[in-house]
């Protein structure tokens, strides 16, 4: 590698770049239709991801870090080199949780994006009651028929936002769903576009929904035109996974 080649990269690290091409990809859409970009909370998605590129993405202002399995979580929050990075930040669980994971879930993040069953909001209830925490969460919706997908179905809905109202630990924020990948970002819309409609219909029943936790590094933006409060964003920042 020659020396210049070099040069061109010391400036400023690549994930540094990457944040700042996806708080632009974030203005912008945001812009669009007419709203403002710091009404969108970016959650970097660190799966996968090593401490030092972890640490690396705090120092450039990452406020929110997502992931997707309680036990990696707990490992990267237990470790020497993240335990201190990590108390500064937002912790947030993004993928499905099991009900004997919830009393470590309840430990160790602030915001659980896929409740999906009443079992589930009840159990994570009892461990928040315990350590007298309320538990932020929101609910996820399944609005495909992929049979991998996790997520209460549009009709459960009602009868479950019911349930959690009666549990005092838990602070229900709003809704969260994640579409089948498309290469094309726009056959997404439909699936973001549903999701804030049944929130506006939910709200007219009595719920506050503020939160819509939707979209990921191919379709953001078509998130955000549906009205996204919360991007979920892992290789747009940190590069393709292994
Ligand atoms: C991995 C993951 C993401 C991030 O996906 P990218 O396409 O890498 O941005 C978002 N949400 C959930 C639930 C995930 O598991």
């Amino acid at each position: 590698m020659t020396h210049k080649r070099f040069a061109t990269y010391t400036t400023m690290s690549s994930i540094a770049e990457n944040i700042k091409v996806v708080r632009e990809r974030i203005e912008a859409a945001a812009r669009r239709v007419g709203r403002g970009p710091e009404e969108i909370k970016l959650v970097a998605v660190s799966k996968t991801v090593d401490a030092d590129r972890i640490k690396e993405a705090v120092l450039t202002g990452i406020t929110i870090l997502g992931e997707n399995r309680v036990q990696e979580a707990e490992e990267k929050v237990m470790s020497d080199e993240l335990r201190v990075t990590v108390s500064k930040v937002e912790w947030h669980l993004v993928g499905h949780l099991q009900t004997n994971k919830a009393k470590a879930a309840v430990r160790l993040f602030n915001l659980i994006h896929s409740i999906d069953s009443i079992r589930l909001a009840e159990e994570v209830n009892k461990q928040a009651e315990k350590t007298d925490k309320v538990q932020r969460i929101l609910v996820q919706l399944k609005l495909s028929e992929e049979e991998t997908k996790y997520g209460v179905s549009e009709e459960d809905l009602i009868s479950l936002l019911k349930g959690i109202k009666d549990l005092n630990n838990l602070k229900l924020e709003g809704l969260m769903t994640i579409p089948p990948f498309f290469e094309d970002p726009e056959m997404t819309r439909p699936y973001f576009k549903r999701l804030r409609e049944i929130r506006d219909k939910v709200e007219e029943a009595g719920f506050k929904l503020p939160e819509l936790s939707m979209g990921m590094s191919n379709d953001l933006e078509v998130a955000i035109e549906e009205g996204a409060t919360m991007v979920r964003i892992g290789t747009a920042i940190f590069g393709e996974r292994r």
